[in-house]
């Protein structure tokens, strides 16, 4: 069985305690590959490789930069079928999804950040003629990023390629869930001739690896995506470190559906954003209010065509949804489904695993799950599943869905479906999140701030955002009389 290395030193190496985790196909329910289960030592080696490189790196013309990033980018565009099938085979979602999202969009944050520090530039205060102050901008040093597994090289190559765009090494952590395209992207990143140690990627668990990249005193700067229990913890280690901390983290996000909403347009995307991924996307809309008028209507016709959305094997074109990431996860789900018929909820369609045939028999399924008839405040309605478990709610009044959707401890994105012009934009800046969607929904332009507020984040990342996150500012003032 293949065993995936950490690449440390522009080297594919194993780890030092030579000890490896089983690496899960959540399709077939079976172990398929074996991760590095690495230590402080390997952290340790990484961090030293990643210092010695910043030296060169952080000084490295950003044309030359530029190009080596444009290069991976289009070895990741060469690989997209196999990089794709990979993500598939690991995170069990649809290799259709990687294909078309997961991995263009891996091409594209390396795409996107090489031509960006082409085009950035730093800011210049004149006190009219009797000074003038300009800010260098710097690369901070080691980053340390750590990533989740739902968009498994997505998520990754979105913090790895600010940060070594804008002259900084990188000790990086993949999910020890979806491991495998961070450890092909070592591969690529070898070919397209990154120099050795600008990007180390020790694979392992999070209380070993992850924890010792956070509390690592040569590691000023964590980017970290996960949940919100993690977040803090991490924020526990850094914040007396006085790291430079970004944090995106989970999501519990309302999608608001006003009557006078393009009905069609509504419901297609409203099964995306509910399902795509089996729900794991923290942007999905997992809390639905619907206005009285039209809660009948859209129930009928929406849990109708969630029944026919095919739960099955991820790697055939009809699936929409394939498995969830782990058995751990699918009983977390499929827990809270028992915790919503507890908490007086309805269950429309979906609740259950899904018992696929043959070699799928042992995969983690669960069909996509409607519920109504809960409170907004219930426990069901304000911790994020992040499964494919979406709540109904009929609501009467712009204030009372801006409450329900202001509700809970999160604010990552909300969505809002309505053809009144007025109404969007006062709700738009009335809702707590850091993301709103109006009539679309994962509509991204890389260049626009991303992430959330109150526990779904600190800090965002995309855009110049992301590139200034990595650099140090420094205002130099020189008197001119
Ligand atoms: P997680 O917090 O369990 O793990 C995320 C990463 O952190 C993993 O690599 C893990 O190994 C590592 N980790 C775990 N404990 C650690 C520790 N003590 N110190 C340092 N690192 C540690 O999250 P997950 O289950 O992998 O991902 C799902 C969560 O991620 C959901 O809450 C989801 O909403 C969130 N998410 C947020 C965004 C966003 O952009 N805001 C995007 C995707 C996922």
């Amino acid at each position: 069985m293949q065993k995936i290395k950490n690449y440390i030193n522009g080297e594919l190496i194993e780890p030092i305690g030579k000890e490896y985790i089983d690496n899960y196909n959540p399709s077939i329910g079976k172990v398929y590959s074996f991760i590095p289960d690495s230590d402080e030592r390997d952290v340790e080696l990484a961090t030293q490789a990643a210092l010695k490189a910043f030296s060169t790196w952080s000084i490295t013309p950003k044309e030359e930069r530029s190009r080596i990033l444009l290069k991976i980018s289009e070895l990741i565009e060469k690989n997209l079928e196999r990089l794709a099938i990979a993500e598939s085979i690991d995170n069990g979602k649809p290799v259709s999804l990687a294909r078309m999202v997961d991995i263009p969009r891996a091409a594209s944050n390396f795409h996107f950040y090489a031509t960006a520090i082409l085009h950035d530039a730093s800011e210049s205060h004149s006190m009219e003629d009797s000074a003038i102050n300009y800010t260098l901008r710097t690369p901070v040093g080691v980053a340390g990023c750590i990533s989740p597994w739902n968009l498994p090289l997505y998520l990754f190559t979105w913090k790895i390629a600010p940060a070594i765009a804008s002259g900084n090494c990188v000790v990086a952590k993949p999910s020890e869930i979806t491991p495998m395209t961070a450890y092909l992207l070592s591969e690529l990143c070898i070919e397209a001739g990154l120099p050795k140690g600008v990007l180390n990627i020790v694979h392992g668990y999070g209380h070993k690896v992850g924890a010792s990249i956070t509390a690592h005193p040569k590691i000023p700067l964590i980017s970290f995506t996960g949940g919100t229990k993690t977040g803090a913890e991490i924020a526990r280690v850094a914040a007396p470190m006085f790291k430079k901390l970004s944090l995106e983290l989970g999501g519990k996000n309302p999608n608001i559906i006003f009557a006078d909403c393009d009905f069609e347009k509504m419901i297609k995307t409203t099964l995306n954003s509910s399902f795509a991924n089996q729900g794991q996307i923290c942007l999905c809309g997992s809390r639905i209010f619907i206005e009285r008028s039209i809660y009948e209507k859209f129930k009928t016709e929406f849990v109708s065509r969630v029944k026919k959305m095919k739960v099955g094997n991820p790697a055939d074109a009809e699936s929409k949804l394939g498995a969830v990431v782990s058995k751990q996860h699918m009983e977390k789900v499929l827990s809270y489904v028992e915790l919503a018929k507890q908490e007086g909820g309805t269950v429309l369609c979906g609740g259950v695993q899904v018992k696929l045939e043959k070699e799928f028999s042992e995969g983690y399924y669960i069909a996509p799950t409607v519920i109504e008839g809960l409170d907004y405040n219930c426990r069901t309605n304000q911790e994020e599943i992040f499964g494919p478990v979406v709540t109904l709610t009929p609501f009467d009044t712009e204030e009372e869905v801006l409450m329900y959707a202001n509700s809970t401890q999160y604010g990552l994105a909300s969505i809002l479906w309505t053809e009144n012009l007025t109404r969007a934009h006062c709700m738009a800046g009335n809702l707590h999140s850091g993301i709103v969607w109006i009539n679309c929904w994962l509509l991204r332009d890389l260049r626009t701030p991303f992430g959330g507020v109150k526990g779904s984040g600190v800090g965002r990342e995309g855009g110049f955002e992301a590139l200034h996150f990595f650099t140090e500012p420094k205002n130099v003032c020189i008197k001119l009389k």
